[in-house]
């Protein structure tokens, strides 16, 4: 490898002639190059054949100008650093850096790179033992176009967490999971007005079954205008399209891998795996159900039916009378809840904002969280959603989130697919995250990790 070490020591003034100082800079900085012999040679050589070099070599030997006009042509880009420059045994040397012939700067490049060091340490590597003219862009462009480095980025941060809007009523828009929970499968339902939880046992993971529970919770709750759902064969089949249709609500989905943006019933998965874990699975969800959200002021049961539920606890007849919740407060607490929340997600995962993709022209590359590698390549077909995009691959047409796609850089290698015509995209919507409160208090049986530990929770769930 190529590269000396920059530690020789500078003569001291009393060590005479200039001659011998030159030639003892020289010796020592030669000493500090690890290059074989044989690869100065060859430095040596392409040197004499590099005209530029040679124009700034006789310069450095003979004088350079006064004015950077009167120097050659061909070495005028080396007149801002001739005052560095000097001749060791006909290799142009700046410092103590060798100036790299034209003929050898591809392979030094490539030397520089390896290990795949990005950029900065590219340059630092490199400015510790050669140089030419435009070295440091030409190493960004190299290390831009590493296909190594390019499909080994890092993910993307999470961008800033969207705020839902609270919907004008209860079970207005749901949200809705399939769970697997102690080799059972269930079904969690969430209200995003209420945060009210309902939790389905299946007995078959098929579109049926799903439909049939949907069904009952519809005659329960009403007829929601949105359902919210991953991409989920129960959810994509025809059966259920069918479903949608005769029923009449909207069905949203998320981005394929990226169930975040599912967030409301995301986190009510969570909830309803905290709820199935306790001992007693329905005194779990209905303390659930009746215990307020502290920073709502209310619990889901006061939100959704306007009373509250008896529970063991003593409580006053009164509050189980139903009555109108204080709507406009709680609309307020909600937003104010909701805007903390976004600040709190937004401070620890130091989100960033992506910027927003070009139907047509963006040519983009593709990575999955989990998976290693930007190895696809597409192009963006359209918007479907905020951050939400339909990209055009060589295998088909692909949904992803912002967060999964990055533009392809220049000269980065893509396979462009054909541009199709614009296609039925599915009409998604946006959406949202939402929050949901702690699970319930009430006793749990000891709940154990996969290797058998068991896991002490907290004292409110004691
Ligand atoms: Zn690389």
């Amino acid at each position: 490898m190529l590269c000396p070490d920059l530690h020789w020591q500078r003569q001291s003034p009393e060590q005479n002639t200039l001659e011998t100082d030159v030639q003892v800079h020289a010796d020592a900085v030669r000493a500090s190059w690890s290059v074989s012999d044989e690869k100065l040679e060859a430095l040596r050589k392409a040197t004499q054949e590099d005209v530029t070099l040679q124009t700034a070599l006789e310069y450095t030997r003979s004088g350079w100008p006064q004015y950077k006009e009167d120097v050659k042509l061909a070495a005028r880009e080396f007149y801002s650093v001739k005052d560095e420059l000097s001749d060791h045994d006909g290799l142009l040397v700046r410092g103590s850096r060798i100036v790299i012939p034209f003929s050898h700067r591809k392979d030094i490049l490539g030397k520089i790179h390896d290990g795949h060091q990005g950029i900065q340490k590219c340059r630092e590597r490199a400015n510790q033992c050669v140089w030419w003219s435009g070295m440091g862009q030409e190493i960004k462009e190299m290390v831009g176009r590493c296909r190594h480095c390019l499909e080994s980025k890092p993910t993307q941060r999470k961008e800033p967490l969207i705020t839902s809007k609270l919907p004008e009523y209860p079970f207005q828009k749901v949200g809705v999971d399939l769970l697997a929970f102690r080799g059972e499968n269930y079904l969690s339902y969430v209200d995003y007005y209420s945060r009210f939880i309902e939790i389905e046992q299946l007995s078959r993971e098929t579109a049926e079954e799903v439909i049939g529970k949907l069904k009952d919770l519809f005659s329960r709750h009403g007829v929601p205008e949105i359902v919210v759902s991953d991409n989920g064969t129960q959810f994509t089949s025809e059966k259920f399209q069918d479903f949608r249709h005769s029923w009449g609500f909207t069905h949203v989905t998320s981005s394929p891998r990226y169930p975040q943006s599912n967030g409301e019933a995301e986190r009510s998965v969570q909830t309803s795996k905290t709820i199935l874990k306790q001992s007693d699975v329905a005194l779990a969800l209905l303390s659930y159900r009746a215990t307020p959200i502290p920073s709502l002021g209310a619990s889901p049961a006061e939100l959704a039916f306007g009373r509250q539920l008896r529970t063991r606890p003593p409580s006053l007849p009164k509050s189980l009378i139903p009555q109108t919740p204080v709507a406009k407060d709680f609309k307020e607490r909600d937003r104010q809840a909701k805007q903390q929340q976004k600040e709190n997600n937004d401070r620890r995962h130091g989100v960033q904002s992506l910027p927003i993709l070009k139907p047509g022209e963006t040519t983009v590359k593709i990575k999955i969280d989990g998976k290693d590698g930007w190895r696809q390549s597409g192009r963006v077909v359209e918007q479907c959603a905020i951050r939400s995009y339909m990209v055009q691959t060589p295998t088909g047409i692909l949904r992803r989130n912002r967060r999964h796609l990055r533009r392809a850089s220049t000269g980065e290698e893509v396979q462009i697919p054909k541009f199709p015509a614009a296609g039925d995209s599915g009409g998604a919507e946006t959406v949202e995250e939402l929050e949901l409160p702690d699970p319930p208090d009430v006793k749990t049986v000891p709940v154990c990790t996969r290797s058998g530990r068991e896991v002490k929770l907290p004292l409110r769930f004691q």
